[in-house]
């Protein structure tokens, strides 16, 4: 029998998605999985879950703009999509779906791989939307220290109180204004970057300021993933910090999500170079 997943999204077609599973697919012999784009505008969403709940799908990758809306048409929500409030990976069997979160867990397995620590360090995170969540929550959970910065602060306090109250008041999270960017600077170990600003095809924007010093003896992470070296990360490359972009996190939530649907070990490095050779084709 023919297992059929995909990704819900809209719009999709720009997804490298196909070419990472696909591979990994190919990989550990799962000759009869297909991974299909399904595009999907957000008042096609209930009937979309629908059909795949009640046809032949073992399970799909969720993306903008659906990862919130979607959990109210869920069956169950696996803890930690419920703590982080996004589900972009649903499980489908008999006529139920499960939702899953494996956006959190694909951050902090990129920063494991790369051999960062997190434990007493201070990250500051840059926005504070669905991926923040994500990425706040496994910061704080393993004892980093996070400072939250949003152009919104109402966001940010938000984000901090959702985390909190989802996991424990003893984790570390503190919101500071944007305007506080260069004091705050001087005093992390790791920036994240969880806002769109530098993506593909805005490549010039960064969320770091001209005017703002970029501090040398830091890593910066930049969550966006196309273009590979966006301008912010060029920039504090340029000043001394190491430098890692998203596609390593894209991988490793990819790999999570493989290993629910199909109960095996993920081939990363597999996924890591059909993603890498997808994105190097792909418009930059
Ligand atoms: P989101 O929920 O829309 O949140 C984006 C955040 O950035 C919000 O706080 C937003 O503030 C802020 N922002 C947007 N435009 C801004 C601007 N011009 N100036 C300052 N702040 C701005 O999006 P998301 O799902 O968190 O995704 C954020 C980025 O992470 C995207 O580039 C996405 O591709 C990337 N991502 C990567 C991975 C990966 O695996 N590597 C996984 C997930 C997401 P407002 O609410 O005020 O607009």
């Amino acid at each position: 029998m023919k297992h059929r997943v995909g990704l819900i999204g809209w719009p999709v077609e720009h997804s490298i998605s196909p070419a990472m599973h696909q591979a990994a697919f190919r990989a550990t012999g799962l000759s009869d999985w297909q991974y299909e784009l399904l595009p999907t505008p957000p008042a096609e969403l209930p009937t979309r879950l629908k059909s795949l709940a009640s046809t032949a799908y073992t399970g799909a990758n969720v993306t903008i703009p659906h990862k919130q809306a979607v959990i109210p048409l869920l069956s169950t929500i696996s803890m930690a999509a419920r703590g982080i409030g996004a589900v972009n990976t649903i499980m489908f069997h008999d006529g139920r779906s499960e939702g899953h979160n494996t956006d959190s867990v694909g951050f902090m397995l990129d920063l494991a791989a790369n051999g960062i620590q997190v434990y007493q360090k201070r990250a500051l995170v840059l926005g504070a939307g669905g991926a923040a969540h994500a990425v706040v929550t496994g910061l704080a959970n393993r004892g980093a220290h996070v400072v939250l910065m949003a152009r919104r602060d109402q966001q940010a306090w938000q984000l901090r109180e959702n985390v909190r109250r989802a996991i424990s008041r003893q984790l570390q999270i503190e919101v500071q204004p944007v305007s506080a960017l260069g004091h705050v600077a001087a005093t992390v170990d790791l920036i994240v970057n969880c806002t769109p600003l530098g993506m593909w095809p805005e490549v010039d924007a960064s969320p770091w300021p001209e005017t703002v010093p970029m501090p040398a003896d830091v890593v910066v992470y930049d969550l966006i993933y196309r273009p590979l070296m966006t301008r912010f990360m060029a920039r504090a490359q340029a000043a001394g910090a190491r430098v890692l972009g998203g596609i390593g996190m894209l991988v490793q939530q990819g790999a999570a999500a493989f290993e629910l649907w199909t109960g095996q070990q993920a081939p990363v490095s597999v996924m890591y170079k059909a993603a890498r050779q997808a994105l190097s084709q792909a418009t930059e």
